[in-house]
């Protein structure tokens, strides 16, 4: 064969390009991806190899070898696996997006042998991102097989490729990377070592490199080249627990936590049936410790692996944010990564996972609690907001999440707590509400004036002194069908004279509180009037069970508007105010002139309470508005 010049398709050099320039974010990974191909090019030839012994007799020593040669500025990654032919290489490595694995496990499906290898990925698109740091890409492979010819791949990731005859002997791919200069980093030896440790410590197969080391007496110093084993092969969560000891867990919770304690509890399952992966999940015993200030806690500590291959760290589609805390791995085999491992964002499968393991984790805890009280209350202390975050964000599970939820009360000791389900067990059939009392600590609480009916009568008052508990609990209308009721809070008392003037304001001004709420909209949830202003036009008042303005205050201050805990407030407005009178007179004469004034009332009231305006300069232009009509 001559050499062969080939186009890649028009759409195949887009592809390429979003590839180089846009899908990964560390570049480091290409060495993932190459030595994962490797290792499936191995698993492939070992599985054919049962079948058919000569492909593998001359050589079944498994291995994947990187030689990093500085002064060629070439990276060389190269297996004893399946190799590949002229056709094969067209087919995989000149069609991106057009995986072979995936067409082989067809094959496999079809054949329904019991004994198919484990293999990694079903990607398409891996071996190109070796064009993120390399100019020059050549692929020598020759196929296992006796008739088999070994072929040269060679391309700059530009738009063509070329094909040629190779003098290659032995079975297996040998993927060369001429270096970019910015990139020659992934020629040093620490550099490579420290991204197969991170991504392919638990391959099966060793990954091994050829290092110089110095040996002998101080006077008779030799370098010698030394093969070294890079990765440690241990994949500690797909051995059954019986095979693992409690010091293997707790190297394995040190190498991944950096935290210097033991693991509080280890979660490891398999999970089987329509969902199938395995999960090694930690809990710590103690919040770790921010020594430097203010970095901040990613939003998740679980590390994704497909059949071993570490795809993501920290992914947070495994575990809602609330349970960041837990650290861990957890290895699926069905992921379908199609095009890339680093935009699973809406991936069904995830999702599924997600919902197992948080059933799981919130079950460990139960029974923790229940069996384990001691250890559950050192838990909770050091993670109670995380838990209070999963009552006022998880909804789903929020049952269980309320079996967790401790507080002190009218009848704990101080620094005591309670459980919800205790406080009902304890209280009268006929008590209609689960009642609570917020404030700044212990001492000012047990001496409200606001507990005073209720110590009289008996009856229990929980006791929340953490700023997070209100919080939590304004997202939770109920437990076991109990509402919460903050004693210090509901219904404006009013006598029966102000109940009737009211009365006869709200029919006098009906149209005009209609037009109002039609202005101002969904903003609102209703326009009503007030008997609890005197100076002021107008203000919001959140229902009983809503949230108060100072916790939407936090909850914006801590990024999470639009959240489904952002509740829609009432707007009263004062009737015997002379700005209401004033737009009702208007508003008599020209039912539509009173559309700016209905904002402003609304946009007042918001400045009032200290809540900023959606639309600041519309505000400004409407009393621009005003002003200049004086
Ligand atoms: P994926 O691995 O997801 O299929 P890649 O782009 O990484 O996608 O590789 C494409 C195909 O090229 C692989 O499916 C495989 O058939 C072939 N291939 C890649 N590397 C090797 C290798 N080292 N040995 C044999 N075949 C390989």
């Amino acid at each position: 064969m001559t050499t062969e010049t080939m186009e890649f398709k028009t759409e195949q050099k887009q592809l390429m390009d979003i590839i180089i320039h846009s899908l990964y974010s560390h570049p480091e990974i290409f060495i993932r991806e190459l030595v994962s191909n490797a290792c499936d090019a191995i698993d492939k030839v070992r599985f054919e190899g049962l079948t058919n012994e000569s492909l593998v007799k001359d050589d079944s020593d498994w291995k994947i070898k990187i030689t990093a040669d500085k002064e060629n500025n070439t990276l060389t990654i190269s297996d004893n696996g399946i190799g590949m032919n002229k056709d094969a290489v067209i087919e995989n490595i000149g069609t991106i997006a057009r995986s072979g694995t995936k067409a082989f496990l067809e094959q496999l499906k079809n054949k329904e042998d019991t004994n198919q290898p484990d293999l990694i990925g079903q990607f398409g698109v891996g071996f190109y991102s070796c064009f993120m740091v390399a100019d020059k890409v050549t692929v020598n492979t020759k196929m296992a097989g006796e008739n088999e010819k070994a072929v040269r791949w060679e391309s700059e990731g530009k738009g063509s490729y070329t094909l040629e005859d190779s003098d290659k002997q032995t079975r297996g791919t040998e993927i060369t990377l001429h270096i970019k200069e910015e990139h020659k980093n992934f020629l040093d030896e620490w550099v490579i070592r420290n991204a197969i440790k991170k991504y392919s410590d638990y391959i099966e197969h060793p990954v091994v490199m050829d290092v110089e080391r110095e040996e002998g007496e101080e006077d008779d110093k030799k370098t010698v080249i030394k093969e070294e084993t890079l990765n440690s092969q241990k994949a500690i969560w797909l051995r059954s627990k019986s095979e693992v000891t409690k010091e293997q867990y707790s190297e394995y919770y040190k190498h991944i936590s950096h935290d210097f304690g033991e693991p509080g509890e280890i979660i490891h399952y398999k999970a089987e049936g329509t969902l199938e992966f395995t999960a090694l999940l930690f809990i710590p015993e103690k919040k770790p410790l921010d020594m430097f200030g203010g970095t901040p806690e990613p939003k998740s500590s679980l590390n994704l692996y497909v059949n071993r291959v570490q795809i993501m760290d920290d992914c947070d589609k495994l575990l809602p944010t609330y349970m960041r805390f837990i650290k861990g791995v957890v290895d699926s085999s069905d992921l379908p990564l199609n095009v890339s491992r680093e935009m699973l964002q809406e991936n069904a499968i995830l999702n599924k996972i997600q919902s197992n393991l948080v059933k799981k984790v919130l079950s460990t805890l139960i029974k923790m609690k229940d069996k384990e009280n001691e250890k559950f209350l050192k838990f909770y202390e050091e993670f109670n907001h995380n838990l209070k975050e999963g009552l006022a964000t998880d909804f789903t599970n929020r049952d269980k999440v309320s079996e967790l939820i401790l507080f002190e009360s009218t009848n704990t000791k101080p620094g005591e707590l309670t459980g919800l389900a205790d406080y009902l067990e304890r209280m009268p059939e006929d008590q209609e509400y689960i009642y609570f009392l917020v404030g700044d600590n212990r001492e000012v609480l047990d001496s409200s004036p606001y507990l005073e009916v209720f110590k009289d009568k008996g009856c229990v008052v929980l006791l929340m002194t953490d700023p997070i508990d209100e919080w939590a609990l304004q997202s939770v209308p109920e437990y076991k069908e109990k509402k919460f009721k903050s004693i210090d809070k509901g219904e404006m008392e009013q006598t029966k004279e102000e109940k009737e003037k009211a009365e006869e304001k709200k029919t006098e001004l009906k149209d005009l509180l209609a037009k109002i709420k039609e202005v101002i909209g969904d903003d609102i949830k209703d326009v009503r009037i007030t008997t609890r202003l005197k100076d002021s036009a107008a203000v919001l008042v959140s229902d009983d069970n809503g949230m108060s303005a100072n916790m939407e205050r936090i909850m914006k201050s801590v990024g999470k508007q639009g959240m489904p805990f952002e509740t829609k407030r009432t707007l009263e407005i004062n009737p015997d105010h002379d700005s209401i009178r004033a737009i009702q007179k208007i508003f008599e004469n020209n039912k539509d002139g009173i559309e700016d004034y209905a904002l402003l009332l609304y946009d007042q009231a918001l400045v009032a309470e200290g809540s900023q305006i959606k639309n600041p300069s519309a505000f400004a232009k409407r009393i621009n508005g005003l002003l200049a009509k004086l």
